[in-house]
Parts: structure tokens; C-alpha cells; sequence
């Protein structure tokens, strides 16, 4: 007689195996195991490691999305009004120089309104916002005919939407 015991999968209980996951020590087969960089795990580890990652990761309540769409879109509204003055009764260069500093602006606000909790949506909809609040202005000028105030409108969204977007998912610019 062999007294050592037979593993048999958790699972499939008439398949024998001498595979057991190296986070709960549960016997498992081939066809249950998954590979990881750590080892062969069971089904159910995988997924509960996968969920503590991701709420690891968004530490954001659902009212910061709203947070992180609303208050680019609102200070993105200020500027494209104050991009239709500066064109109209400055100089439209100006507008390259300071649309920088509005998207700086921009990212501080948005993220102190914030204190700082991050998801994987928040720095997309900080984007979206800085779009949406330069949309009056900009159809307006579509639509009435202002060509030349809509061309500075976008040059200050070419500039003020990857700034606003790559600083707060946290990837720096150089
Ligand atoms: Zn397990
Ligand atoms: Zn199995």
C-alpha cells in the first residue's frame, strides 16, 4: 500500500496532480494552475491579487471624476475667453506663450481640488475637460465665422491638452 496522500485537484477532484498554488497551497491541476512570475497559482488567487492591485491603485471616490472633468472644463472656459480677447485686441502670439502656463495652472487646480487621489481615468477626464470648456467659445467662433480667434483656440488646446494630460497621469516632460 502507498500511504503518501494523492493529490487530487480542488477542482476537478478525479484528476491527480502534484501541483499545489504557492499563495494557499491548494492542490490543482494543469488546466486550474496559472503561471505568474512568482509561480503557479490557482484561479482564485490570480483574481483576489488582481483586485487588491487595482483598488491599490484608484484611491479615488466617484465624485472625483466629476472633480477631475468639471474644474478643467470650468478654468478651460476662462481661458479660451481670455484666448478670444488676446486675439481680438492684443496680439494672438501671446497666446503660444501663455498657454503653457494656463495648462500649469490648469493641472494645479484640478489636482489640489483633487488632494491628490489618482485613478486610471482621473488624468483622461482632466484632458476631456480642458476640451469641453474650450468648446463654447471655439463653436461659437465656428459658427459666427471667427476663423482667425478658432485657430488660436486650438493652438491653445494643442498645447494645453497633452500638458494637462501627461501631468497628471504623473509622466513628466522632460
Ligand atoms: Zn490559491
Ligand atoms: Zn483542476
Amino acid at each position: 500500500m502507498n500511504d503518501l496522500p494523492i493529490l487530487t485537484c480542488a477542482n476537478h477532484p478525479d484528476v491527480e496532480t502534484s501541483l499545489r498554488c504557492n499563495r494557499c497551497g491548494k492542490p490543482i491541476c494543469a488546466k486550474c494552475a496559472v503561471r505568474t512570475p512568482t509561480g503557479y497559482r490557482c484561479k482564485e488567487c490570480v483574481r483576489a491579487h488582481q483586485q487588491s492591485f487595482d483598488s491599490a491603485f484608484s484611491n479615488a471616490h466617484w465624485y472625483d471624476h466629476l472633480i477631475a472633468l468639471l474644474v478643467p472644463a470650468a478654468l478651460s472656459l476662462v481661458v479660451s475667453i481670455g484666448v478670444a480677447f488676446l486675439t481680438l485686441f492684443v496680439w494672438g502670439l501671446i497666446v503660444l506663450i501663455l498657454a503653457p502656463s494656463a495648462g500649469e495652472l490648469i493641472v494645479r487646480l484640478t489636482q489640489a481640488a483633487l488632494h491628490r487621489r489618482r485613478s486610471r481615468t482621473i488624468y483622461r477626464l482632466a484632458a476631456a475637460g480642458v476640451v469641453l470648456g474650450a468648446l463654447p467659445v471655439s463653436l461659437f467662433m465656428l459658427i459666427t465665422g471667427g476663423w482667425f480667434i478658432l485657430i488660436w483656440e486650438i493652438l491653445y488646446l494643442v498645447i494645453a491638452v497633452p500638458l494637462v494630460y501627461y501631468r497628471i497621469s504623473g509622466i513628466r516632460l522632460s
